[in-house]
């Protein structure tokens, strides 16, 4: 197999303007609309203990299952029951296609999940099971390429709520391709979705002993990351936890011991007087509200050129009110509703704060019930007016005059973040002196800012934005090898 060739396939999704598939889809769903689901801490041994909580719907609020949160005593039994996957490396990758296979077969369920415990609409869905089976495949195949190598033991991988599939699996691929044991702790908003696919990957082959499932929050997470017996770290989720974790790792895990932070962003589009009004529109408005702007590519904050900054906000607001905002289970929803009751009151605190200044451009209205949130443009004064990363469906508007350029890419970088960054422009010096400029580990041009393709768009950031290696690309598989091995550290 080779990697970047005609014969790497990315997952083919689903086409949603076919409607046979849509009823397909509908029917796949369907069992699963009222079903209830559990997860408890899984140990290779056995089950764990912990205090057992509600998992809420946050498009309904109504209860879809509950979890068990591990408990410290459960964390640390983990990390005596965790053994390397000692097997060939062929063997290891055809257990992650096999797995792969079987996210794909089971895709109605994931479906629901995604919809139900995650609040994702369904073109989201499709995208995030497409996403997960990639990354299984793609490590798999790149650990086949490079050959046995050293583990470097047992990985702790802490994945987020808005990508509860795609980033769980990601990591947990990665580290299992190169023959590590992983205790994976998902976000405490969607464990469902993570012990579904669990049960998956260890139905596939992978050992109960080399992947183990600890659900929780914080205190779970601590007890996780405090551990000295960790090989590694692999975290994706805001920059104040990351830090948290690199304190808590140097006191307790031997030096060196690698940590993959992916992290937040306040990422900036800039549309020049040449940009395709429309074009940029549709990618502003992709860019900004889907996913209800719960990613963490989306963008923030945009510039917009003076003299065509009036006839884009205007579309801008027409764009907005277009936009169907409502449960995810429904086909026709665009944007469902914030993760929980703490994201909606901090958001909507930033938005009536802009209002109350009378910054407020726009803002559509939002579905009763739920944690929705209603799309809104806040009009700054650029990227220093705003303090931290605003992680929901809000789109900050700034203007530039054509001699602010340089200040603008300036006060971009100056953010201390960097992951990604749009550009629309029909200049193509603009397009290459831009692209150095901006310090941002993906960069787009005159397309939207979201969904990085595994493989072809390898995601990741770099200063407040992440550590790097980027997922997804050619040099996030070495990381999970142990240094010293003979084929190891691209
Ligand atoms: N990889 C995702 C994208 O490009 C974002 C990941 C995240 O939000 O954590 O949209």
């Amino acid at each position: 197999p080779t990697l970047f060739g005609p014969q790497r396939k990315n997952s083919a999704g689903f086409d949603l303007t076919d409607l046979p598939t849509l009823a397909e889809i509908e029917a796949a769903r369907a069992p699963f609309e009222t079903a209830q689901w559990t997860a408890a801490p899984r140990l290779a041994n056995g089950t764990g203990t912990g205090a057992t909580k509600p998992v809420l719907n946050p498009a309904t609020l109504a209860e879809i299952g509950t979890v068990t949160e591990a408990d410290a005593a459960t964390c640390a039994a983990a990390f005596d029951q965790a053994a390397i996957w000692d097997a060939p490396v062929a063997t290891r990758a055809a257990a992650l296609r096999r797995a792969a296979d079987l996210y794909e077969e089971n895709y109605g369920e994931f479906f629901a999940l995604l919809a139900r415990e995650a609040g994702k609409t369904l073109p989201d869905a499709v995208a995030e099971l497409r996403e997960a089976v990639d990354f299984l495949r793609y490590y798999a195949n790149e650990a086949e390429n490079a050959g046995d190598r050293a583990a470097r033991g047992t990985w702790v991988c802490i994945s987020p709520w808005n990508f509860p599939l795609a980033i769980f699996s990601g990591q947990i691929g990665a580290a299992l391709a190169a023959g590590n044991a992983v205790i994976a702790k998902p976000a405490p908003q969607t464990p469902l979705i993570a012990d579904k696919a669990v049960a998956l990957l260890l139905q596939a082959g992978v050992p109960a002993s080399a992947l183990q499932l600890m659900p929780g929050g914080a205190e779970t997470g601590a007890a996780l990351t405090s551990s000295p017996r960790l090989a590694g770290v692999a975290f994706t989720g805001s920059t104040g936890t990351a830090q948290a974790i690199r304190r808590t790792m140097a006191e307790n895990a031997a030096p060196g011991t690698p940590l993959i932070a992916e992290t937040g962003g306040i990422n900036a589009m800039i549309v020049d007087s040449t940009a395709l009004p429309e074009a940029a529109v549709r990618d502003i408005v992709a860019s900004a509200f889907r996913s209800a702007g719960q990613r963490c590519s989306a963008l923030r904050v945009l510039y917009v050129q003076e003299d065509v900054a009036p006839r884009v906000t205007e579309m801008l607001k027409g764009a907005m009110e277009q936009l169907s905002l409502d449960n995810p289970w429904d086909l026709d929803s665009d944007v469902g509703p914030l993760i929980d009751g703490t994201a909606q009151e901090k958001i909507a605190a930033h938005v009536n704060d802009a209002r109350l200044k009378g910054r407020l451009l726009h803002q559509t209205t939002a579905p009763a019930g739920g944690h929705f949130l209603a799309p809104a443009m806040i009009q700054v004064s650029g990227i220093t007016a705003i303090e931290r990363e605003i992680f929901g469906p809000v789109l900050h508007v700034a203007t530039f005059r054509a001699d602010q350029l340089d200040q603008v890419v300036t006060d971009i970088n100056a953010s201390g973040y960097g992951l990604t960054f749009g550009l629309h422009t029909r200049l193509q010096s603009r397009v290459e002196s831009l692209s150095r400029a901006i310090h941002a580990g993906n960069i787009y041009v005159n397309r939207n800012q979201i969904g990085a393709v595994v493989g072809s768009q390898p995601f990741g950031g770099e200063g407040l934005s992440g550590t790097g290696p980027k997922a997804g690309g050619p040099n996030y598989l070495p990381r999970f090898a142990a240094p010293t091995a003979p084929n190891a550290g691209v």
